[in-house]
């Protein structure tokens, strides 16, 4: 046995609360060492004292599942209930080579029955607090999300167009500066299409007052900009959604500011007396003309998001300055009743922040939703303090490396996804924004290389997966675009109820008819020995997934709920099958 591979820590991923009376346990060994792991357990307290004057723990086993197969690892997972709410345990793991060895609280121990009443060894949960259990939002779980571009979803209201505005074309490729007239009256005016489609979560790219057409530079967080309507509009919009029960996240870009916002031209001004100095990051003064360094123009004087002088970055450390994020944090949900913020940048902001903030909202609403935007693993982040789950992009872009491009093989894709899953709580992982495409990226369809069969398997693979499927505006009419801006065309209307948006439709439909299976079910990755990627998700029903990714047919037997490229018991090239019973 690879005891070297042998891992768990208490109070983690891998020792948590799942609810309030159960805990889950895993365990690492090293992939396809181990046979069998028992885990031995009961309540520290619990000796019972022999005739002979001695006293025994009393321990319970339970036999642990191999519940995923990662790339260098298997993980084994068991959940336990505590009567007394305390708990001590320890791993008796038999190797596929017959050794055995205890793995407890201070190392590897021989196993025997005197060793398993040595009860310093075992780990400890010295009291489970439901309080310290990590908590998600559970309406997240049923959600599937549809974000919007404000400024390119639809035009509702022409007098509120800014100068210059140019004609809805979807056909169009945008400048950088460009301006269609996009607004909030557009999306109310077209909320009736978005419940038929059946989302039923909406996510706003930022509103705020901003000079740009994306609105990632605030100027004022507390104002609607004049271009997408007002505050009593924005109201109008967030109550018509709570009827039709879709629910509401806005954007909040708290690492930095607008250039033109109030606070930096206070600096640009005033220089070092101006009372807003210590708000950004400045290492010396005068501030303008800003040095780029990546143009070789010398050291720049402040700090900003990536080296772009109009975002420069708040000094979150300022308790003036979190006290000023923290009112809009809580301004708009207060006032406007949203149910969740989207964090722009947030692994470039503070840990303390972010924990004052987390508490801020969770005091006005307990099923808050606290999303962060980092693209790389994030348990420093999500362990029930911060953030609620994370933009998914290690995720995803994981398994559009198999599905888009074939930079790695289905069995790569699957032990990497198990990876991944392995790094969070279960309840974590239900509140992750899986999503393929962003106002950030390609679009899904440029990335398949206009190959909509493929684009419409990789949406039905996350669709089928744990973790919040997330739409980005136009999917669902069959819309590419490149690289931003690119990606931020006009809607096309024209291809509403059209072959596409049936097939999303279909998607989101069944998504959200199995949402406690597909929301909070156990979830198991695999490879069929013909080479398909098999999803198989179990809680109140079952449902199994295939998808081929081989580009040949490959024989499947079986009715399906729902099917691309699936024919007399032939799933082709790009094709996938779901079942739900
Ligand atoms: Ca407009």
């Amino acid at each position: 046995m690879i005891t070297s591979a042998l891992q768990h820590r208490p109070e983690s991923e891998d020792c948590f609360l799942y609810d309030a009376d159960h805990l889950r346990l895993r365990l690492h060994t090293a992939k396809n060492d181990v046979a069998a792991v028992t885990v031995i357990f009961g309540d520290p307290y619990w000796m019972i004292t022999g005739a002979d004057g001695r006293s025994t723990f009393k321990y319970t086993t339970t036999k642990m599942v191999r519940i995923g197969e990662g790339e260098t690892q298997d993980y084994w997972g068991v959940t336990l209930t505590a009567p007394y709410h305390r708990l001590q345990y320890q791993f008796v793991i038999t190797g596929v080579d017959g050794a055995i060895t205890l793995l407890g609280d201070r190392g590897l121990r021989e196993d025997s029955e005197m060793m398993r009443q040595e009860t310093a060894n075992y780990f400890r949960v010295p009291y489970l607090h439901e309080s310290d259990m990590v908590r998600t939002p559970d309406w997240v779980k049923q959600t599937v999300w549809y974000q919007i571009f404000p400024e390119r979803f639809a035009n509702g209201d022409t007098s509120n167009d800014p100068v210059g505005t140019k004609t809805w074309r979807p056909e169009d490729h945008p400048g950088r500066e460009d301006f269609y007239g996009g607004d909030l009256q557009g999306v109310l005016d077209h909320l009736d299409d978005l419940q038929s489609l059946g989302v039923n979560g909406l996510y706003f790219c930022p509103i705020f007052a901003a000079s740009s057409n994306h609105k990632y530079d605030t100027i004022d967080y507390l104002e609607i900009d004049p271009a997408f309507g007002d505050k009593a509009l924005f109201a109008r919009l967030v109550t018509a959604a709570h009827k039709r029960g879709m629910k509401v996240m806005l954007d909040a870009v708290f690492n930095h500011m607008g250039y033109e916002s109030m606070q930096w031209q206070d600096v640009l001004e005033k220089g070092a007396q101006s009372r807003f100095a210590d708000w950004f990051h400045i290492n010396q003064f005068p501030v303008a003309p800003f040095n780029d360094p990546t143009k070789g123009e010398g050291e720049p004087q402040y700090e900003t998001f990536a080296f772009e002088s109009h975002m420069p970055k708040l000094n979150t450390d300022n308790p003036q300055v979190q006290d000023y994020l923290l009112t809009v944090a809580k301004y708009w949900i207060e006032e406007f009743d949203i149910d969740a913020w989207r964090l722009d940048v947030a692994n470039e902001v503070d840990h303390g922040f972010w924990r004052r903030f987390y508490a801020a909202v969770k005091a006005i609403k307990p099923d808050f939703y606290v999303l962060g935007e980092v693209w790389h693993s994030s348990q420093p982040w999500l362990n029930g303090d911060q953030f609620s789950g994370v933009m998914n992009y290690a995720y995803t872009e994981l398994l559009m490396d198999h599905f888009l491009t074939h930079k790695q093989t289905a069995k790569q894709m699957v032990a990497r996804l198990t990876d991944q899953l392995m790094l969070y709580r279960d309840q974590v992982n239900q509140v992750m924004l899986n999503m393929l495409d962003s106002h950030d990226t390609a679009r899904l369809l440029t990335l398949a290389g206009d190959n909509e069969a493929l684009a419409l398997q990789t949406l039905a693979f996350i669709f089928t997966q744990t973790g919040a499927p997330c739409i980005y505006y136009g999917t669902e009419m069959g819309m590419d675009g490149g690289n931003d801006p690119d990606d931020r065309r006009p809607m096309d209307w024209s291809k509403l109820g059209g072959q596409t948006w049936q097939a999303v439709a279909a998607l989101i439909k069944l998504r959200r008819k199995y949402a406690r299976t597909l929301g909070q079910g156990s979830t198991k990755l695999s490879v069929t020995k013909h080479g398909l990627i098999a999803v198989s998700r179990k809680g109140d029903h079952n449902v199994t997934a295939y998808f081929n990714t081989t580009g040949q047919p490959v024989s499947l037997n079986g009715e399906a709920t729902l099917a691309q490229n699936y024919r007399d018991g032939q799933l082709g090239p790009n094709g996938f099958v779901i079942k739900a019973d």
